[in-house]
């Protein structure tokens, strides 16, 4: 969270963004409350993945999910559990992904105003970014 708010401030110096890198990132879902009933959730699991951004590079995002008691199985088109997620992660990560949203907007850049091949985007983010 305190990344995200001093990045307006900080976006173009490099040293501070790359000391970020490797840094450990928590997200919760912000509303501890069933969207049914109001009653308080429950962390059901965590999950954690290696994500990779264009500003900080390389993190770890651990994310958590919650569920209702009461209403875990409330979805009608699946057996799975009812899980909330973190709208903070849902924000900088797809959900299944590990490049964040502004790496791909980089990426798009670099290839439809830039004009760039894949092979020269992959040599650019091996450079510039990621391990
Ligand atoms: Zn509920």
């Amino acid at each position: 969270m305190e990344e995200l708010r001093l990045r307006p401030i900080f976006l173009n110096n490099k040293s501070y963004c790359r000391s970020l890198a490797n840094t450990v990132v928590r997200a919760y879902p912000e509303d501890r409350h069933c969207t049914f009933c109001g009653l308080p959730t429950k962390i059901l699991k965590t999950s954690k993945k290696t994500c990779y951004s264009f500003i900080i590079g390389k993190f770890t995002l651990i994310e958590g999910y919650a569920y209702c008691e009461e209403h875990k199985r409330a979805a009608i088109d699946s057996n799975e559990i009812l899980k909330y997620r973190s709208l903070f992660a849902t924000e900088i990560v797809e959900k299944g992904y590990k490049v964040t949203l502004d790496l791909m907007v980089k990426i798009g850049v670099l290839r439809y105003l830039h004009y760039r091949q894949l092979e020269e985007i992959k040599v650019f983010l091996k450079l510039q970014y990621l391990d």
